[in-house]
Protein backbone atom coordinates (compact mmCIF):
# COMPACT_ATOMS: atom_id res chain seq x y z
CA UNK A 1 0.00 0.00 0.00
CA UNK A 2 1.45 3.79 -0.80
CA UNK A 3 2.12 5.18 2.28
CA UNK A 4 1.46 9.08 2.75
CA UNK A 5 3.75 10.09 5.07
CA UNK A 6 7.03 7.28 5.33
CA UNK A 7 8.85 6.91 2.54
CA UNK A 8 11.97 4.91 2.13
CA UNK A 9 14.18 3.49 3.62
CA UNK A 10 16.50 5.30 1.47
CA UNK A 11 20.36 5.54 1.70
CA UNK A 12 20.96 9.49 2.54
CA UNK A 13 24.50 10.34 1.86
CA UNK A 14 24.87 11.66 5.72
CA UNK A 15 22.46 9.26 7.70
CA UNK A 16 22.97 5.64 6.44
CA UNK A 17 19.52 3.83 6.67
CA UNK A 18 17.08 6.39 6.55
CA UNK A 19 13.20 5.51 7.10
CA UNK A 20 11.99 9.27 6.19
CA UNK A 21 8.86 10.54 7.70
CA UNK A 22 6.97 13.51 6.27
CA UNK A 23 4.67 15.87 8.32
CA UNK A 24 4.29 18.95 5.61
CA UNK A 25 2.42 19.07 2.55
CA UNK A 26 4.46 19.41 -0.61
CA UNK A 27 5.89 21.95 -0.70
CA UNK A 28 5.53 24.63 2.20
CA UNK A 29 8.57 25.98 3.66
CA UNK A 30 10.29 29.59 5.33
CA UNK A 31 12.45 29.20 2.91
CA UNK A 32 12.38 29.00 -0.87
CA UNK A 33 16.27 27.74 -1.40
CA UNK A 34 17.88 28.35 -4.73
CA UNK A 35 19.17 25.47 -4.48
CA UNK A 36 16.40 23.35 -3.05
CA UNK A 37 16.51 19.40 -4.97
CA UNK A 38 12.68 19.98 -4.96
CA UNK A 39 12.10 23.03 -6.46
CA UNK A 40 10.36 26.37 -5.65
CA UNK A 41 8.19 26.44 -2.83
CA UNK A 42 5.02 27.25 -3.60
CA UNK A 43 3.49 28.03 0.16
CA UNK A 44 6.06 30.24 2.19
CA UNK A 45 4.76 30.74 5.82
CA UNK A 46 6.42 30.73 9.31
CA UNK A 47 3.23 29.67 11.00
CA UNK A 48 3.20 26.21 12.60
CA UNK A 49 0.25 24.38 11.83
CA UNK A 50 -1.76 21.27 11.83
CA UNK A 51 -1.64 19.69 8.30
CA UNK A 52 -1.72 15.88 8.99
CA UNK A 53 -3.52 14.53 12.41
CA UNK A 54 -0.26 13.28 14.17
CA UNK A 55 -2.25 9.84 14.78
CA UNK A 56 -2.74 9.43 10.84
CA UNK A 57 1.75 9.81 10.94
CA UNK A 58 1.63 7.37 13.92
CA UNK A 59 -0.62 4.41 12.59
CA UNK A 60 1.76 4.19 9.16
CA UNK A 61 4.78 4.76 11.69
CA UNK A 62 3.42 2.12 13.64
CA UNK A 63 2.54 -0.15 10.68
CA UNK A 64 5.81 0.30 9.42
CA UNK A 65 8.02 0.13 12.44
CA UNK A 66 6.04 -3.50 13.91
CA UNK A 67 8.51 -5.46 12.10
CA UNK A 68 11.43 -3.84 13.65
CA UNK A 69 13.58 -3.41 10.00
CA UNK A 70 16.75 -2.50 10.61
CA UNK A 71 17.41 1.11 9.76
CA UNK A 72 20.21 3.50 10.92
CA UNK A 73 18.11 6.62 11.66
CA UNK A 74 14.00 7.96 11.85
CA UNK A 75 14.30 10.87 10.12
CA UNK A 76 11.74 13.75 10.42
CA UNK A 77 12.05 15.70 6.53
CA UNK A 78 10.24 16.36 3.55
CA UNK A 79 10.04 18.92 1.27
CA UNK A 80 8.99 20.91 3.30
CA UNK A 81 10.11 22.41 6.71
CA UNK A 82 8.96 19.85 9.15
CA UNK A 83 8.87 22.15 12.46
CA UNK A 84 6.30 24.18 10.79
CA UNK A 85 4.01 20.70 11.82
CA UNK A 86 2.51 20.92 15.28
CA UNK A 87 2.64 16.99 15.24
CA UNK A 88 6.44 17.42 15.26
CA UNK A 89 6.44 16.96 19.30
CA UNK A 90 3.88 14.25 19.38
CA UNK A 91 5.38 11.93 16.23
CA UNK A 92 8.88 12.68 18.12
CA UNK A 93 8.08 11.30 21.19
CA UNK A 94 6.20 8.84 19.95
CA UNK A 95 9.37 7.32 18.25
CA UNK A 96 11.25 7.81 21.44
CA UNK A 97 8.26 5.89 23.70
CA UNK A 98 7.64 3.29 21.80
CA UNK A 99 10.77 2.96 19.75
CA UNK A 100 13.66 3.81 21.92
CA UNK A 101 15.36 1.41 20.29
CA UNK A 102 15.86 3.60 16.87
CA UNK A 103 17.76 7.00 16.58
CA UNK A 104 15.49 9.69 15.44
CA UNK A 105 16.77 12.39 13.40
CA UNK A 106 15.35 15.82 12.76
CA UNK A 107 16.45 17.66 9.04
CA UNK A 108 15.36 20.74 9.70
CA UNK A 109 16.38 24.86 8.16
CA UNK A 110 16.37 25.98 11.76
CA UNK A 111 14.04 28.92 10.79
CA UNK A 112 11.59 27.67 13.93
CA UNK A 113 14.70 28.08 16.23
CA UNK A 114 13.52 31.22 17.62
CA UNK A 115 10.19 29.83 18.89
CA UNK A 116 10.82 28.14 22.87
CA UNK A 117 7.92 25.48 21.97
CA UNK A 118 9.57 24.23 19.08
CA UNK A 119 12.96 23.57 20.42
CA UNK A 120 11.32 21.79 23.36
CA UNK A 121 9.66 19.63 21.32
CA UNK A 122 12.91 18.61 19.55
CA UNK A 123 14.64 17.54 22.90
CA UNK A 124 13.66 14.07 22.98
CA UNK A 125 15.10 13.59 19.47
CA UNK A 126 18.32 11.73 19.44
CA UNK A 127 19.97 14.12 16.16
CA UNK A 128 19.16 17.96 15.29
CA UNK A 129 20.47 18.94 11.53
CA UNK A 130 19.82 22.23 11.05
CA UNK A 131 21.54 24.79 8.44
CA UNK A 132 23.64 28.03 8.94
CA UNK A 133 24.89 29.49 5.33
CA UNK A 134 25.28 32.90 6.36
CA UNK A 135 25.54 34.55 9.46
CA UNK A 136 24.55 37.95 7.77
CA UNK A 137 21.45 39.23 6.48
CA UNK A 138 22.30 39.90 2.99
CA UNK A 139 23.85 36.10 1.49
CA UNK A 140 21.10 34.29 3.78
CA UNK A 141 18.83 36.28 1.84
CA UNK A 142 20.07 35.36 -1.69
CA UNK A 143 20.17 31.93 -0.79
CA UNK A 144 17.23 31.06 1.28
CA UNK A 145 14.56 33.75 -0.06
CA UNK A 146 13.13 33.37 3.57
CA UNK A 147 10.10 34.41 4.64
CA UNK A 148 10.05 38.34 5.18
CA UNK A 149 9.80 38.24 8.54
CA UNK A 150 12.97 36.09 9.04
CA UNK A 151 16.24 37.74 10.41
CA UNK A 152 19.53 35.19 11.09
CA UNK A 153 20.61 36.87 14.02
CA UNK A 154 17.82 36.17 15.94
CA UNK A 155 17.77 32.07 14.53
CA UNK A 156 21.53 31.85 15.29
CA UNK A 157 20.12 33.14 19.01
CA UNK A 158 17.52 30.42 18.66
CA UNK A 159 20.39 27.60 17.81
CA UNK A 160 22.37 28.81 21.25
CA UNK A 161 19.35 28.41 22.94
CA UNK A 162 18.85 25.33 22.08
CA UNK A 163 22.68 23.88 22.27
CA UNK A 164 21.83 25.04 25.97
CA UNK A 165 19.26 23.10 26.81
CA UNK A 166 19.45 19.92 24.40
CA UNK A 167 21.37 16.79 25.20
CA UNK A 168 21.51 15.09 22.08
CA UNK A 169 23.82 15.58 19.07
CA UNK A 170 23.61 19.14 16.84
CA UNK A 171 25.06 18.23 13.49
CA UNK A 172 25.43 21.89 12.02
CA UNK A 173 24.65 21.44 8.35
CA UNK A 174 26.97 24.46 6.02
CA UNK A 175 25.87 24.11 2.22
CA UNK A 176 28.40 26.02 0.70
CA UNK A 177 27.87 28.14 -2.76
CA UNK A 178 31.38 29.01 -4.44
CA UNK A 179 31.17 33.50 -5.00
CA UNK A 180 27.96 33.76 -1.85
CA UNK A 181 28.74 32.29 1.21
CA UNK A 182 32.54 31.60 0.39
CA UNK A 183 34.16 35.10 0.81
CA UNK A 184 37.13 35.96 3.67
CA UNK A 185 34.10 37.97 5.04
CA UNK A 186 31.06 35.83 4.81
CA UNK A 187 33.43 32.57 6.08
CA UNK A 188 34.65 34.79 9.50
CA UNK A 189 30.62 34.86 10.03
CA UNK A 190 30.20 31.80 9.98
CA UNK A 191 33.10 30.73 11.71
CA UNK A 192 31.87 33.01 14.47
CA UNK A 193 28.60 31.90 14.36
CA UNK A 194 29.28 28.26 15.04
CA UNK A 195 31.68 29.39 17.78
CA UNK A 196 28.69 30.14 19.25
CA UNK A 197 26.64 27.03 18.71
CA UNK A 198 28.70 24.90 19.26
CA UNK A 199 27.81 21.94 17.29
CA UNK A 200 28.57 18.26 17.99
CA UNK A 201 29.39 18.22 14.42
CA UNK A 202 29.62 20.71 11.23
CA UNK A 203 29.03 19.01 7.60
CA UNK A 204 29.59 20.80 4.62
CA UNK A 205 27.55 20.20 2.05
CA UNK A 206 26.73 21.01 -1.86
CA UNK A 207 25.04 21.12 -4.89
CA UNK A 208 24.44 17.41 -5.88
CA UNK A 209 21.28 17.51 -8.20
CA UNK A 210 19.43 20.47 -10.35
CA UNK A 211 19.09 23.56 -7.95
CA UNK A 212 15.83 25.58 -7.86
CA UNK A 213 17.78 28.29 -9.68
CA UNK A 214 20.13 28.15 -11.81
CA UNK A 215 22.87 30.46 -10.64
CA UNK A 216 23.83 27.76 -8.00
CA UNK A 217 26.97 26.05 -8.89
CA UNK A 218 28.63 23.09 -6.69
CA UNK A 219 31.72 23.50 -5.39
CA UNK A 220 34.54 22.01 -6.24
CA UNK A 221 36.65 19.15 -3.67
CA UNK A 222 39.28 22.18 -3.07
CA UNK A 223 36.77 24.66 -2.68
CA UNK A 224 35.54 22.59 0.47
CA UNK A 225 38.74 21.94 1.54
CA UNK A 226 39.74 25.70 1.84
CA UNK A 227 36.30 26.17 3.39
CA UNK A 228 37.07 23.24 6.09
CA UNK A 229 40.54 25.27 6.43
CA UNK A 230 39.20 29.04 7.03
CA UNK A 231 36.68 27.49 9.48
CA UNK A 232 39.19 25.47 11.43
CA UNK A 233 37.92 23.95 14.13
CA UNK A 234 37.61 19.82 14.75
CA UNK A 235 34.41 18.04 14.27
CA UNK A 236 34.11 19.57 10.31
CA UNK A 237 33.67 16.71 7.83
CA UNK A 238 32.93 17.21 4.09
CA UNK A 239 29.61 15.44 3.39
CA UNK A 240 29.17 16.25 -0.15
CA UNK A 241 29.75 13.77 -2.59
CA UNK A 242 29.59 11.05 -0.48
CA UNK A 243 27.50 8.16 -1.83
CA UNK A 244 27.62 5.20 0.38
CA UNK A 245 26.52 1.58 -1.26
CA UNK A 246 23.04 0.19 -0.26
CA UNK A 247 22.75 -2.77 1.36
CA UNK A 248 19.46 -3.51 2.98
CA UNK A 249 16.54 -1.28 1.48
CA UNK A 250 16.35 -3.58 -1.31
CA UNK A 251 14.28 -5.78 0.56
CA UNK A 252 12.33 -3.09 2.38
CA UNK A 253 9.29 -2.40 -0.27
CA UNK A 254 8.52 -2.82 -3.62
CA UNK A 255 10.86 -1.90 -5.56
CA UNK A 256 8.58 0.39 -8.21
CA UNK A 257 7.15 2.07 -4.57
CA UNK A 258 10.98 2.81 -3.91
CA UNK A 259 11.94 4.37 -6.84
CA UNK A 260 8.58 6.60 -6.70
CA UNK A 261 9.22 7.40 -3.09
CA UNK A 262 12.91 7.80 -3.51
CA UNK A 263 12.18 10.66 -6.68
CA UNK A 264 9.41 11.90 -5.19
CA UNK A 265 11.86 13.22 -2.55
CA UNK A 266 14.84 14.27 -4.88
CA UNK A 267 15.76 13.94 -8.81
CA UNK A 268 17.82 11.24 -8.61
CA UNK A 269 20.45 9.77 -11.88
CA UNK A 270 19.90 5.96 -12.51
CA UNK A 271 23.30 5.52 -10.80
CA UNK A 272 21.87 7.48 -7.27
CA UNK A 273 18.89 4.98 -7.94
CA UNK A 274 21.36 1.71 -8.16
CA UNK A 275 23.34 3.19 -4.98
CA UNK A 276 19.90 4.03 -2.83
CA UNK A 277 17.88 1.07 -3.72
CA UNK A 278 20.23 -1.88 -3.96
CA UNK A 279 18.73 -2.74 -7.58
CA UNK A 280 21.06 -3.32 -10.26
CA UNK A 281 21.26 -0.98 -13.17
CA UNK A 282 19.44 -2.63 -16.02
CA UNK A 283 16.57 -2.92 -12.72
CA UNK A 284 16.62 0.40 -11.86
CA UNK A 285 16.39 1.51 -15.96
CA UNK A 286 13.90 -0.47 -16.87
CA UNK A 287 11.33 0.65 -13.97
CA UNK A 288 12.23 4.07 -14.72
CA UNK A 289 11.53 2.96 -18.53
CA UNK A 290 7.65 1.77 -17.77
CA UNK A 291 7.41 4.98 -15.63
CA UNK A 292 7.98 7.47 -18.20
CA UNK A 293 5.80 5.76 -20.30
CA UNK A 294 3.31 5.89 -17.63
CA UNK A 295 3.78 9.89 -17.66
CA UNK A 296 4.89 9.41 -13.91
CA UNK A 297 8.32 10.67 -14.16
CA UNK A 298 10.46 13.76 -16.41
CA UNK A 299 14.11 13.80 -17.03
CA UNK A 300 16.77 16.61 -16.88
CA UNK A 301 20.33 16.94 -17.66
CA UNK A 302 22.30 18.02 -14.48
CA UNK A 303 26.15 18.63 -13.83
CA UNK A 304 26.67 14.22 -12.84
CA UNK A 305 23.87 12.56 -15.58
CA UNK A 306 19.99 12.32 -16.26
CA UNK A 307 18.05 13.35 -13.12
CA UNK A 308 14.89 11.71 -13.08
CA UNK A 309 11.76 12.83 -11.03
CA UNK A 310 8.02 12.93 -10.37
CA UNK A 311 6.51 15.07 -12.64
CA UNK A 312 4.65 18.22 -10.00
CA UNK A 313 0.78 16.70 -9.93
CA UNK A 314 2.00 13.28 -8.96
CA UNK A 315 4.20 14.47 -6.22
CA UNK A 316 2.03 14.58 -2.67
CA UNK A 317 5.55 14.54 -0.49
CA UNK A 318 9.27 15.45 -0.14
CA UNK A 319 12.69 15.47 1.29
CA UNK A 320 14.23 18.73 2.82
S1 LIG B 1 16.09 23.13 0.88
FE1 LIG B 1 14.81 22.64 2.65
S2 LIG B 1 14.62 24.61 3.69
FE2 LIG B 1 15.27 25.09 1.64
S3 LIG B 1 13.38 25.46 0.47
FE3 LIG B 1 13.95 23.30 0.19
S4 LIG B 1 12.74 22.26 1.76
FE4 LIG B 1 12.82 24.45 2.37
Amino acid sequence: MTKKHIFGPVLSRRLGLSLGVDLIPFKTCSYDCAYCECGHTTVKTITRQDFFPADEVIAELRGVLASHPHLDTITLAGSGEPTLARSLGPVIAFVKREYPEYTLSVLTNGSLMTNAGVRDELLPADRVIPTLTSAFQPAFERIHNPHPLLRIEAIIEGFVHFRKIYAGAIWLEVFVIPGVNTTDAELEGLKAAIEQINPDLVQLNTLDRPPAEEWVIAASDAELERVRDVLGRTGIEIAGRKHPVSRASKAMTGTTDLIRATLCRRPSTVEDLVRTTGLSGGEVAKILGVLERGGEVTSQRGTRGVFYAILPEKTSNGDS
